[in-house]
């Protein structure tokens, strides 16, 4: 590392031990947990056009296609495990440095990493949803073996994961939360978001406004690099947390 990174490095330490942050994370922090994004040429969505498939008409039209490509999902979910970026936030919560986090991410690594207040703004791949009566089911792998999809026990109906599919609203109190949040927090790190997917895009503009400093890691940049981010680290998560941590101890 040369010593303007590592200048960067320990100022953005010292930032953070300051406290008052928030995390907003998208699919790119889960990469190196074996999860590929949306936009990329490998794995699940390039297999599956999310375009197509992740469609809310889609799946009130046609479940059993939808549920092809859900059962894939929930393999990749299930085999992946939470990264040292997922690890680290976690860590920061424990030690009171971090508010929350904000994710938009459905898998669940967050929590499985240890972080207590992580707001979903996607929902989430851990329980089902009949959207005809809106009975909840936790989710257990046996469903992934019913055909052609889970059904609601009392209407028969399809179940759905309770991930926000295009063309569904957001989870109304999830959403107020994160923009509580982010106009009280002194330091907003965005990790792995390619800031386009709305409303959730308008979240660290919102904390920029509101006086935070904006720490970004992506390895590309992003609709925020050349806006509104303070501190760009063109890097992975992984390689940033790793960095970081030779300033924690
Ligand atoms: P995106 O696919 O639009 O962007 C991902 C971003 O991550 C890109 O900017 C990319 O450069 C960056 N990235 C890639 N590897 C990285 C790494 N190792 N470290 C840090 N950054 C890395 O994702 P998005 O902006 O989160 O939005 C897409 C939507 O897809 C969201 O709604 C999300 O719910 C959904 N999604 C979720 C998951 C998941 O739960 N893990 C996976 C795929 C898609
Ligand atoms: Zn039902």
């Amino acid at each position: 590392m040369d010593k303007i990174k590592q200048d960067l490095m320990k100022e953005v330490a010292d930032l953070i031990k300051q406290g008052g942050v928030v995390a907003f994370t998208g699919a790119g922090i889960s990469v190196e947990s074996g999860i590929p994004p949306f936009r990329g040429a490998k794995g699940l969505w390039s297999k599956y056009n999310p375009e197509e498939y992740a469609y809310i008409e889609t799946f009130l039209r046609n479940p059993e296609k939808v549920w092809i490509m859900l059962r894939e999902m929930y393999r990749c979910f299930s085999e992946a495990k939470p990264n040292l970026a997922h690890l680290v936030l976690a860590e920061f919560e424990t030690k009171g440095y971090l508010e929350a986090v904000i994710t938009q991410n459905i898998d669940s690594l967050h929590q499985k990493a240890g972080s207590k207040k992580v707001i979903e703004l996607h929902g989430s791949g851990d329980r089902l949803v009949c959207l005809d009566c809106k009975k909840e089911y936790p989710f257990i792998e046996e469903y992934l073996k019913l055909t052609p999809y889970p059904k609601c026990e009392r209407c028969n109906k399809p179940l759905k994961p309770a991930i926000v599919f295009f063309g569904e609203p957001l989870p109304e109190k999830a959403l107020s939360q994160a923009f509580e949040l982010v106009k009280s927090c002194k330091v907003l790190i965005v990790i792995g978001t390619s800031g386009v997917v709305y409303p959730a895009a308008y979240l660290p503009y919102e904390a920029k406004r509101s006086g935070a400093k904006i720490i970004e890691i992506n390895p590309e940049e992003s609709a925020y690099t050349n806006s509104i981010t303070d501190y760009f680290f063109k890097e992975k998560a992984g390689e940033f947390f790793k960095n970081l941590s030779f300033f924690y101890n």
